[in-house]
This record gives structure tokens, sequence and C-alpha cells, in this order.
């Protein structure tokens, strides 16, 4: 018998399973397919405290906090440039107000005589963070993995939640595909696009939806001296890593189930993206394709996250819909789960990620 069993160990579990090892809690991840088996290893790995809303700024400020207290070798600190026109930068300055983040407005030129390597139109701006990250998901994987096991939490792969079984108000255990059952007095489901199925064999239906992702890394021959940055103009992204440069064009493709196949995303794909990369940056040689990523995103309706109780279950933690931001919002989202659910601590300011509004048995309730 557990204190808490954490269902998926992607970024968000992961970070789950460290509060509650923290907390002195007698844990266990159980994962189907080992540690990062999912969309976390697959991502393009950019942090970036530069989104729309004040809530997912001070989160991802939170996961920086968080990556950087467990993990060493996984990330660089490169900052954050978005370029754009000042209007489409509006509301992400705003939102970096209100939270207390220092940012600088650049104009073009300013932005050339900080980077050279940059080619910006007259009427584009650039709003900058400091402390903003590119982080290697895999390495981050392999990190976390470490630490988990320093903080001795009990780790289950390779064998993956079928069923829960539930009484009027609480899980009662989880049934493995082994046969096994695994109880525990807290429940956290970190499954990611895999947690809709889980509940759909335990009768809960959620409103969420699944894309595949695409993103790409390019060797440019040489390490260029830039921040990761997003183009709201071209609308691509990237961050550095050595020579190598992370991101692409937000390709993504509808899927019915997730999606983890080496397949190679569409080749016109591709081609957009470097020819956009082309347009923002003068480059040292060609860039060569050296791997594409590709893996399931889980989103929801309104495109926030779900964060919460999982309705008339008085004991299980539900965090989905992260979407295409869950390796920087994911951290702070696994590892507030934790203190939600065992301290009944009242996160007033997520009561807009609440579960309530995409389960649909519990709508059909209220
Ligand atoms: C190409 C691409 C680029 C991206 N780029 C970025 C980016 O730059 N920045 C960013 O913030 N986000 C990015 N994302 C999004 C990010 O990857 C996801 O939002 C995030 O990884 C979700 O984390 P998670 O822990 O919820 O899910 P996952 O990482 O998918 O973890 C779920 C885990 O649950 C396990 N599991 C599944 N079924 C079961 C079961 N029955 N029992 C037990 N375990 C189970 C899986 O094996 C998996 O390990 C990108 C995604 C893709 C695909």
């Amino acid at each position: 018998m557990y204190d808490i069993a954490v269902l998926g160990g992607g970024v968000v579990g992961c970070f789950s399973a460290l509060r509650a090892a923290e907390l002195g809690l007698r844990t266990v991840l159980i994962d189907e397919r080992g540690v990062f088996g999912g969309a976390s290893p697959r991502s393009a790995g950019v942090f970036t405290v530069q989104l729309d809303s004040p809530i997912d700024v001070k989160l991802v400020a939170k996961s920086i906090e968080l990556v950087k207290k467990y993990t060493r070798r996984s990330w660089r600190e490169t900052g954050f440039l978005q370029i754009g026109k000042e209007y489409a930068l509006r509301e992400s300055m705003e939102s970096l107000e209100k939270c207390g983040i220092e940012y600088k407005l650049l104009d073009s030129k300013e932005i050339l005589d900080r980077w050279p390597e940059f080619v910006v139109e007259p009427e584009l701006m650039g709003v900058y963070t400091k402390s903003d990250l590119s982080a290697e998901p895999k390495i981050l994987g392999c990190e976390l993995r470490e630490a988990l096991n320093e903080m001795e939490v009990d780790i289950v792969e390779k064998v993956g939640a079928v069923g829960l079984d539930f009484g009027s108000s609480e899980v009662r255990h989880v049934k493995l595909s082994d046969g096994s059952r695994v109880s525990a007095d807290y429940y956290v489901l970190a499954m990611g696009s895999w947690t809709s199925g889980l509940l759909r064999s335990a009768n809960l239906e959620t409103e969420t939806f699944l894309l595949t992702c695409f993103a790409y890394r390019l060797d440019l021959g040489q390490e260029l001296n830039i921040p990761s940055f997003s183009d709201e103009y071209l609308h691509t992204y990237w961050r550095p890593w050595g020579s190598t440069l992370v991101g692409g064009r937000y390709d993504a493709e509808f899927s019915e189930t997730p999606d983890l196949s080496d397949v190679q995303p569409p080749s016109k794909s591709l081609k957009m993206s470097i020819k956009l990369l082309l347009r923002r940056l003068k480059l040292p040689s060609k860039p060569i394709l050296v791997e594409h990523m590709r893996g399931p995103c889980s989103f929801t309706s309104d495109g926030m996250p779900i964060f919460g109780h999982v309705p008339s279950l008085n004991n299980a933690f539900i965090i989905d819909g992260l979407g295409g931001y869950g390796l920087m919002r994911g951290p702070a989202l696994g590892y507030l789960a934790v203190d939600a659910l065992i301290q009944r601590h009242d996160f007033d300011e997520y009561r807009v990620y609440s579960p309530f509004r995409i389960f649909k048995i519990a709508k059909n309730n209220k």
C-alpha cells in the first residue's frame, strides 16, 4: 500500500512523484512504456515565460525553477526573443508585467545590434526575456529518473494501468496490465494523451482531442550565439543547442489515438520550416536535417489545461490537456497537483483549469 500512486512518467508524472517523495510520502510511479516514454522526450524542448496568460507565465517561471533544482545537464539558459509586430506582442508583454517579470522591448535595429545573425524587417519588434531555457528533453528524462531513484520513488515500468476500481467517492486501486493491482491513498492521473482512454474504461468520458505534432533538429555546422526565439510573423519557433537548432512551424495533424510512430512528417512541412528559418536567420551553411520529432499532444476545446480532482473521486487528481506547451507547464502543474491533492491546498487561481468543464458525466450530474 502506497501513500500515492502516480500513473504516467512523462514530465508531469515525474514532477508529481518528486514532490510526493519530497513530502516524505511512499510513492510509486507507474509507466506503461518507461519513464519519459510518451510525448515528453519527443518535444522540441522550449521553455519560455512569453505566453499570453499570466497563469501560464507563472507556471513556466515555476517550472524553470523546478527543472533547475532537479537537473543540471539538460538545459541552457539561452533567453528568449519573441519577434512580431508590436500589437501581436502586446498580450505577452502585459502578462509579463502582471507577473513582475522583466523584459526588454527591442526594435529591429536593437535586435540586429545584439544578434547580427537575425534578419528583421524594420516594422518588426522583439520582446526579450533573460532566463528562459533551451532544454534537451531526452537528457531531462535521464536526469529526472536519477532524481526519482535518489528520492527512493518506486518505479514500475513496462506495465500499464488498465482500469480503476472505485467506490462511491474514491479510487480503491489501479488494475495493471500484468494482472496485479496497486493501492494507494491518493492517485495522480498523468498519462498525457492516454489519460482519457483509462478514464473511458471507468465510464468517465472527457472532451479532449489529440494532435500529432512535429518538430525538427537541423545542424548548422557551427554554433550560433542567439537566444531561443519564436516568430509571430512567420509562425515558427527555434531553440539553439550546440551547432543545432530545434523547432519548426507548429505543424500538427489530428489523430484518433496517440501516435508514437517514427513516420517522417510530410516533407512539405520540413521544407516550409527551413524556408521560413532562412528568412529569419543568416546561416553559415545550408541546414541539414538531423532528426525529426513526432508525438501526441492532448488538447481541450478552450485550449486550457485540465488540473484538479476527478469529479466525484476525492482521492484522484488529473493533469491533462497541456497541448503543445506541456514540457514547460508540466513540471509546475505536476508538482502543485500533489500539494492540492494531499494538503487540500486550494489553488484558487487554477479554478479556470477545473476538470468539471471537460467531464461529460460530471457536467450531466451538475
Ligand atoms: C513535436 C513536439 C514538440 C513539442 N514541443 C514542445 C515545446 O517545445 N515546449 C513545450 O512546453 N511542450 C512541447 N510539446 C508538448 C509536450 O511534449 C507535451 O505537452 C508534454 O510532454 C506532455 O507531458 P505529459 O507528462 O502530460 O505526457 P507524456 O510525456 O506523454 O507522458 C505520459 C506518460 O504516460 C505513460 N502511459 C501511457 N499510458 C499509460 C498507462 N496505461 N499506464 C501507465 N502509464 C501510461 C506514457 O508511456 C508516458 O510516459 C511538444 C510536443 C511535440 C510532440
